[in-house]
């Protein structure tokens, strides 16, 4: 039995969510007695199999068609939809990034079969797939069980460690040629603005967040001063991009991006739940907040009560002092 883990490598850039990937879909692979494939799909793929066959993996898929240039959800599926047939495939899974769960769920439709996203365990007894899967955003788990003949489901994006397959690294490579007509080059990346200093709002090892209390768009500026003194990256509630004091992009949460930081710095945050299922995968937590009965306060491992306009410019005045000694 066959199970395909899609390892959707960023024009050959392989991000961790992939090897969180493989390693939930090992343990799987173990109890069903099944050999685990990684699937590259497009270019970039030559660069991306180094990376995924030093993870340990045996066996390594790299579909290449001139039709598939640079990420598209819809081509992506196709291949992936042509991939299961033609492995006799029995499991398909990803982590569920927004891609993973894009491409599984365009395969899935695909396939007729049903799709599980985001989910934290997963067994499968002969042909009964028992998972349980986070829904609203993590606030609640669900348990599900689907007895279809193609089991598809994603894995939730940080809640596992990745963790080497076999060092030893000697796997093959297979390539794979799919059937693609032109119509599925619909929706395809053909552009992208790239940022300049690197890191985003769900790689930074630091997140300097601010909410409804920093008051204005400018007040922003405190924040941003901070970030850039100590490598991290702004991001914001809910109610500073309802205010259009930031882009959505910024936003942290249910409707926006879900975080790891090593450090999340929450000011003039709340902490409701839709903004904490966002932030609650940050390894440490600050809140700096003038209620001390602020959620965030409360469920932080570390507060500054106080006033957030004078409590940040401190924090980053006493960085560039320490540094200039
Ligand atoms: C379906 C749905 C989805 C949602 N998705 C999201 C989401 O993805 N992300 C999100 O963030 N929200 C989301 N929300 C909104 C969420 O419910 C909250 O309304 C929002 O998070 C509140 O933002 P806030 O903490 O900035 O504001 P508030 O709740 O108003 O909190 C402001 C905080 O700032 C503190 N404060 C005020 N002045 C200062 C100061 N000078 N110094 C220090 N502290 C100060 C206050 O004590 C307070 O704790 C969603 C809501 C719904 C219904």
């Amino acid at each position: 039995m066959t199970l395909l883990v899609l390892c959707d490598h960023d024009r050959g850039v392989v991000p961790d969510s992939v090897f969180e990937a493989l390693t939930f879909a090992k343990s799987i692979a173990d109890e069903t007695n099944t050999s685990i494939q990684a699937v590259l799909i497009g270019q970039g793929s030559e660069e991306a199999v180094e990376s995924v066959l030093s993870f340990g993996v045996k066996t390594v898929i790299v579909a290449l068609h001139d039709s598939l240039t640079d990420y598209g959800p819809e081509i992506w599926g196709e291949t992936l939809a042509q991939m299961v047939d033609s492995t006799s495939a029995k499991i398909v899974t990803a982590c569920g990034t927004d891609r993973g769960n894009e491409v599984l769920a365009h395969v899935a439709a695909r396939l007729n079969m049903p799709f599980l996203a985001n989910c934290r365990s997963v067994r499968i007894e002969s042909e009964t797939c028992l998972a349980t899967r986070i829904q609203w955003g993590g606030s609640l788990l669900e348990d599900v069980k689907s007895d279809s003949e193609i089991q598809i489901f994603s894995v939730e994006h940080h809640s596992i460690t990745p963790e080497p397959l076999d060092p030893s690294g000697n796997g093959t490579v297979v390539e794979f040629s799919p059937e693609l007509d032109q119509l599925f080059e619909r929706t395809i990346v053909v552009d992208r603005v790239v940022r300049t200093h690197g890191i985003t709002l769900t790689t930074a090892p630091v997140v300097v967040g601010g909410g409804r209390g920093v008051g204005s768009a400018e007040g922003f500026q405190s924040l941003e001063e901070l970030a850039e003194e100590i490598g991290g990256v702004v991001g914001c509630s809910r109610a500073v991009t309802n205010n259009g004091w930031r882009p959505h992009s910024d936003q942290v949460g249910q409707t926006g991006t879900r975080i790891a930081p090593e450090i999340y710095i929450a000011s003039g945050i709340s902490g409701a739940i839709q903004h904490w299922v966002g932030a609650m995968a940050a390894k440490n937590i600050l809140a700096i907040n003038t209620d001390p009965e602020a959620n965030m306060v409360v469920k932080a491992g570390y507060a500054v009560l106080g006033d957030l306009h004078e409590v940040i410019p401190a924090i980053t005045e006493e960085i560039r002092n320490r540094r200039s000694k």
